[in-house]
């Protein structure tokens, strides 16, 4: 895939939202992509602004069968009862947003028409783990929000480029390297060159 047409982020120059959490405007680019999915609910299911929070609340009560995206949407629009965060977001160990971070993936991912089987999956996950990162390992942040970009365009690295490419960052290689990597084909190729020194 070539991956020069993809867009950057005009903050912090990555392949947009490669760098959330820690660019703002990539963050917020992910923020709006839930909020959009979420508006488009309230709108399909005709909810009034009133209605709204009851909404939200039967969406978290049962997310099965429900886009993961609007899932998301009303967490966001949640206050969590014990720590007041949104729902899911707060601190690990609150007892209610840890139950609506596990029951998060229970919500549905179906694939776009034309990527590869489970890319909305990664999408996902990636999202989650840039949306809501102290929940996650940290080295694994900014790992998981760099994927997002090559996901969106429709990508997946396979299971043998994914692991060579954590072989090659633990080992010294930079997410800037592959962020100005102008392929999928380069990518592969950078991964499998052992790092010296
Ligand atoms: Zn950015
Ligand atoms: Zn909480």
């Amino acid at each position: 895939m070539d991956l020069r047409p993809l867009p950057r982020c005009v903050e912090c120059g990555w392949r947009r939202p490669g760098r959330a959490p820690g660019c703002r405007a990539c963050s917020r680019w992910l923020d709006d992509d839930i909020e959009a999915a979420w508006r488009a609910a309230l709108r399909d299911y005709e909810v009034d602004d009133a209605d709204v929070p009851v909404f939200a609340a039967t969406v978290v009560a049962d997310p099965r069968g429900v886009g993961w995206r609007v899932l998301d949407g009303a967490l966001a629009h949640t206050d969590c009862p014990a720590c007041g965060a949104a729902l899911g977001s707060g601190p690990v160990g609150c007892g209610e947003c840890d139950v609506a971070h596990d029951w998060r993936w229970l919500a549905a991912e179906p694939d776009r028409q034309g990527v590869p089987p489970g890319n909305e999956h990664a999408i996902r996950v990636a999202t989650a783990v840039a949306r809501v990162a102290h929940r996650f390992p940290a080295h694994m942040v900014p790992r998981y929000a760099a994927t997002l970009p090559l996901l969106i365009a429709g990508g997946l690295p396979g299971g043998d480029d994914a692991r060579a490419a954590n072989r090659w960052l633990d080992s010294g290689g930079t997410l800037d390297a592959l962020d100005a990597a102008a392929s999928t084909a380069e990518i592969a190729a950078l991964v499998r060159v052992p790092i010296s020194g």
